[in-house]
């Protein structure tokens, strides 16, 4: 191990968590050297395909505690880093703290219930003002567009954000900082080591984010199919995240600037990332036709296609040994809880430092 107080770092694979963690490390003063597979400027990880959301809430209905946990502890990091990197880069990466809406048809209101049940069970009394219930008039003032709906439920402390934007801002920052990229470079990692096909890089501190690509390393790491639609319509104006609880299809739509809106996604037990199927088309469009009407003359300009990585629980993994760090399974929640893993590794990197600081 060095005994700089600044250390030498390699990051392994430039998707969302390599590129946060290679912008934070290199504004506390660390030199880092970026290494992707594939192109900086057209991402092919996960993080390319995702809608975007920050939804702890939400995501408390399917999975356990730490990920609510990690998630609001990620919603009070997003704010102050969205504004800094908008700040520096001069652009904009439409992040919204609007919250999100929950509806159901007449048929399923039960979903409702018992998804408010669930999250009230999960949160104990001190925090079930997170959920809010809402008739068809407190509907309509937040969401016009949903006035067919008789009830729903408001998360506000929900966001969102353009992972897009988001991206190619973490590359410009990158740029600006002079971090060192390396694009097209496929690479193994080892304590201190990364490996590409020309050879061996010694670095004080090696870290892996290649997602999938990491799946050698990490014991039952796999990858779960999602597939999502754009599509694109003036007729249809939301103003921030509707998720449609059905007890068949899971659906949301996350509303973008120009009229677009990002529909998914399906979740299925597979690593395949051929196209989106017929099957999974038909049930994501008739599940939005029925939100509104007015979808039907939307255009379909884009479907995306990718695995999630994620474990066997699915719940995300640190690891730590002297000279590496992975993060990994994310699953379906690296922009709810990637700040929130970046600050635990940076933790854990100061205290390496200090280390061997006191070494010295
Ligand atoms: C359809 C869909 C919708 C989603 N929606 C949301 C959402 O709304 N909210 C949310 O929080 N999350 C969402 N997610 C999940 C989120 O996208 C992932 O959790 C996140 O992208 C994981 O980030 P990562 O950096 O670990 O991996 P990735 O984003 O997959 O990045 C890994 C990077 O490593 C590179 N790499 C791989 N192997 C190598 C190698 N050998 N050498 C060099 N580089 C390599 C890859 O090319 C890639 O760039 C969604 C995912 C999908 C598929």
């Amino acid at each position: 191990m060095s005994t700089k107080s600044f250390f030498n770092i390699g990051i392994a694979g430039a998707g969302l968590l390599g590129r946060l963690m290679a912008w934070r490390l290199s504004e506390k003063g660390h030199q880092v050297t970026l290494f992707e597979s594939g192109r900086l400027e057209k991402p092919v990880g996960a993080c390319h395909t995702a809608a975007g959301m920050i939804s702890p809430l939400s995501e408390l209905f399917h999975c356990p505690l730490p990920i609510y946990q990690l998630g609001m502890q990620s919603l009070q990091h997003w704010p102050s880093w969205v504004s800094q990197l908008e700040q520096t880069t001069g652009t904009n990466v439409d992040y919204r703290e609007k919250g999100s809406i929950l509806i159901a048809h007449p048929q399923d209101r039960n979903e409702l219930l018992q998804f408010q049940q669930e999250l009230n069970a999960k949160l104990g009394p001190e925090n079930r003002d997170q959920l809010q219930w809402l008739d068809n008039s407190a509907l309509r003032n937040l969401e016009p567009e949903l006035d067919r709906f008789d009830q729903g439920l408001y998360l506000s402390s929900e966001a969102d954000i353009d992972n897009r934007k988001l991206l190619l801002a973490l590359l410009k920052a990158l740029k600006q900082n002079k971090i060192e990229i390396r694009e097209n470079t496929s690479v193994d990692c080892t304590p201190e080591t990364i490996q590409t096909k020309s050879g061996s890089e010694h670095f004080d501190l090696v870290i892996d984010t290649r997602g999938l690509g990491a799946k050698q390393q990490i014991s039952g790491l796999r990858g779960v199919r999602g597939e999502v639609m754009v599509v694109e319509t003036p007729e249809v104006e939301l103003n921030r995240p509707v998720r449609l609880l059905h007890p068949r299809y899971q659906l949301y739509a996350v509303p973008r600037a120009n009229n677009q809106a990002v529909i998914g996604a399906t979740e299925i037990e597979s690593e395949d990332r051929s196209p989106i199927s017929l099957r999974s088309t038909m049930e994501l469009s008739s599940a939005l036709y029925s939100i509104h009407p007015a979808f039907a003359e939307a255009r379909v300009i884009e479907t995306r296609v990718n695995c999630r990585p994620a474990t066997m629980d699915n719940l995300p993994v640190v690891e730590s040994e002297p000279g590496l760090i992975r993060i990994n399974g994310l699953f379906r929640h690296g922009y709810l809880l990637a700040p929130a893993l970046v600050i635990q590794a940076e933790a854990e990197i100061s205290r390496l430092t200090q280390t061997t600081e006191q070494v010295t």
